[in-house]
């Protein structure tokens, strides 16, 4: 027999990704920092925000963000479950073709402005073209409630495995692992040393530059980067790197004996092999998996 599982690029079961909101001047500052350590992340953009005077110049977008993704957060911020759907629509649609006039690629992930998510916004989201949306919450919390308060435990199951560091069922309704201001180092050094193998493991944390300037702790950022940085088992990846290479995985076309694996996408896929193979299956190619069957 042949036991196959899915890896991240490289082979890797870590995957690190940040996610921050709004465009406002000190995203600036963060992207230098996350340059400098390798952090790479998702920046959550209102395109028709951009001239209040607290926020990033559209014409300066490409440049600063390179690297990292830019996605949508509404045209203008509303509270979006409590708006029509036909603006819903629009407030989506709008900064999602604004962006793109100025980015150059598809816009295809949000994070919904204040938190405000319903499955009607979920499927309005998915309509226009989006794979995914960051929702308010924190899943590490959720799994580790008892030791937070009993009344936060009430009802909440952790999803996928008891670390708090698991994968969205759906990615509509993606949970960050905590805000930057909830315990960053302290889950951070527990992701970082998460050895087993038996799961993929995500960390996602989220918040806005602007609130290291407001709270004086720019620190604390840095801090996390330096130690989070540059580490073998990790991937770093941008919000939409994630949910793109979940699909290029989910695509493969394994043999019904699993002796051969079809990798239709134009990406490499990755497997581990016998607990110990690393395989990429790269794209448009067939892998022959018979030296695995021992
Ligand atoms: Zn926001």
């Amino acid at each position: 027999m042949i036991k196959i599982y899915k890896a991240f690029p490289g082979g890797k079961h870590k995957v690190l990704t940040m996610s921050y909101d709004d465009g406002k001047f000190a995203d600036r500052k963060l992207v230098e920092i996350f340059n400098k350590y390798g952090i790479r992340g998702t920046f959550n953009i209102n395109a028709g925000l951009y001239n209040d005077g607290k926020r990033i110049d559209p014409s300066e977008w490409k440049e600063l963000y390179k690297g990292h993704e830019v996605a949508a957060h509404t045209l203008t911020h509303p509270t979006i479950d409590r708006c029509p759907s036909v603006e819903v629509v629009q407030e989506l649609l709008e900064d999602r073709k604004f962006l793109e006039s100025v980015m150059g690629y598809p816009i295809r992930g949000i994070a919904y402005p204040n938190g405000s998510y319903s499955k009607r916004i979920g499927e309005l989201a998915k309509s226009l073209g989006f794979v995914y949306g960051r929702a308010v919450g924190d899943s590490y919390a959720m799994v580790h409630a008892t030791n937070l308060s009993n009344n936060d435990a009430q009802g909440l199951v952790p999803v996928g495995d008891e670390t708090g560091f698991s994968l969205p069922a759906d990615f509509m309704e993606w949970k960050a692992t905590c805000h930057h201001n909830h315990n960053l180092m302290k889950f951070g050094e527990n992701f970082k040393a998460l050895y087993k193998k038996q799961y993929l493991y995500m960390m996602y944390v989220w918040g806005h530059s602007y609130e290291f300037d407001n709270d004086n702790n720019w620190d604390l950022i840095e801090d996390f980067c330096a130690m989070i940085g540059g580490q073998d088992d990790i991937w770093y990846a941008t919000n939409i790197e994630i949910v793109d290479y979940m699909d290029v995985f989910d695509r493969l076309q394994f043999a019904a004996d699993l002796s051969f694996v079809y990798n239709p996408s134009a990406a490499s896929a990755w497997l581990i092999v016998n607990d110990t193979n690393v395989v990429e299956v790269k794209g448009g190619t067939t892998f022959n998996l018979k030296q695995f069957d021992i």
